[in-house]
């Protein structure tokens, strides 16, 4: 029984547009991407000599497990971050679960739906791109409805692909 599951996808170190690209390769088979948000750029926060991340969520069919899922997402993760660098720093690309159908999870490893995500506008705003009617099955609420409590200045269209 194939799976939906929305996925974020985050960089800020090297080619960023790249990164996005080569995570969404790996992907294939076992995770089949049905639709992709636009790539939006987000002004670093906190730590101002951080580089600005871009960021996208796509929907995506799967029959993997949500932990066989997290596995492959790491094991992607890991694949990517292994870039020739001086340099020991931050992966280049972050990849979370946000939901996997309307599975609510709390293991020690893996939360469904992702535990910040609610307070995110660089997930929200690319979300609600592509499915603002989705509720959230632990809060009762839609992505759109979310996406009005957080402050969204920050998060710009990058790239439409
Ligand atoms: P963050 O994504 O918050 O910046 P990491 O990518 O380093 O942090 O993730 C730390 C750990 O979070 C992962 O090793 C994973 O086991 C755990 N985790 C829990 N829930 C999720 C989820 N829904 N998606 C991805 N990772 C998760
Ligand atoms: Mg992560």
């Amino acid at each position: 029984m194939p799976h939906i599951t929305y996925i974020a996808l985050g960089t800020n170190l090297g080619d960023r547009l790249e990164n996005l690209r080569a995570a969404l390769v790996d992907f294939a088979p076992e995770i089949q991407v049905l639709d992709e948000s636009p790539v939006y750029e987000t002004e670093p926060w906190g730590y101002a000599d951080q580089p600005p991340f871009l960021n996208m969520v796509v929907r995506a069919q799967t029959e993997l497990s949500p932990r066989g899922l997290l596995d492959r997402l790491k094991e992607i993760e890991s694949t990517l971050g292994r870039v020739p660098s001086f340099r020991y720093g931050p992966r280049q690309i972050d990849l979370d679960i946000l939901f996997y159908d309307e599975l609510v999870l709390d293991s020690e490893s893996l939360v469904v739906p992702h535990p910040r995500l609610h307070e995110r506008a660089f997930v929200l705003v690319p979300l609600a791109s592509i499915a603002p009617a989705l509720l959230h099955p632990r809060l009762g609420l839609s992505v759109a409805q979310l996406l009005e409590t957080v402050d969204r200045r920050g998060v710009s269209v990058f790239q439409s692909v």
